[in-house]
């Protein structure tokens, strides 16, 4: 004997769903409301509130027949008291891992200062097992990695353009002011520090060497970082993405 409840799923979910915004979902026995709603194509990472029947409940809730299941991503308010938050708080120093098909969205966070693991190599179970290991928040556009039951921080990525992904994950985990330019290595991921100009003198062009004076090494691979002409058009991104 099956069942059926009726899901809404709101805001940036509604696209994610696979049979649209509001369905009504046909279940056996009492399945929780997270299988069912990544049943219905909905990574559990994704979803902030889940609203059955009026209340807010966790993941391991009972779905019931005939009921009524409003699920929320993050950032949304609905008018219900108690809310129930399932998406882990926002960390003030946030680092992610990506999956091997966002390099330009993992180049593009390290030049904003924010720790980026990425390799193309990586294996989503790598990813998984190092997200767990040391609090990284998987960054990916297959959702099937982020229905993984361990899982717990992650968020789809839903822009195929690195320009707007950039642009998903700051306002995602509110890190707008926390954008430090001159700080990572795009290339390697590791810290910058600066290095007197005559210790690297020899490696600069004449005409680098005569109009800059600060210059910054990465201490993972090397590489050497200056204000120079191209960084202007960094600067004008950067400020851009700040205000
Ligand atoms: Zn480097």
């Amino acid at each position: 004997m099956s069942d059926s409840a009726r899901f809404c799923f709101h805001d940036r979910l509604a696209p994610l769903a696979r049979r649209g915004a509001v369905c009504d979902y046909v279940f056996t026995g009492r399945p929780a409301v997270k299988d069912s709603i990544e049943a219905l194509g909905v990574p559990h990472t994704e979803v902030d509130l889940i609203i059955a029947a009026g209340r807010s409940v966790d993941f391991s809730c009972p779905l019931q027949p005939g009921v009524l299941v409003d699920v929320y991503p993050f950032g949304c308010l609905p008018e219900v008291a108690p809310r129930l938050h399932l998406s882990p708080p926002l960390l003030e120093r946030p680092a992610f891992i990506l999956d091997v098909h966002l390099g330009k969205l993992a180049r593009r966070l390290r030049m904003l200062g924010f720790d980026c693991r990425y390799r193309n190599d990586y294996l989503d179970p790598q990813i998984i097992a190092l997200a767990l290991a040391e609090g990284l928040i998987i960054l990916t556009r297959d959702r099937g990695i982020l229905k993984h039951a361990r899982v717990r921080q992650g968020y789809l990525v839903g822009s195929s353009e690195p320009e707007r992904q950039v642009c998903e994950v700051l306002e995602r985990y509110r890190l707008h002011q926390q954008i430090r330019s001159l700080f990572r290595c795009p290339c390697c991921n590791d810290l910058l520090e600066p290095v007197p100009k005559q210790q690297i003198l020899h490696r600069l062009l004449p005409k680098t060497a005569r109009y800059y004076q600060n210059f910054q090494l990465c201490r993972g691979c090397d590489q050497l970082y200056w204000q120079g002409s191209h960084y202007a058009k960094i600067d004008r991104w950067v400020k851009g993405l700040m205000s």
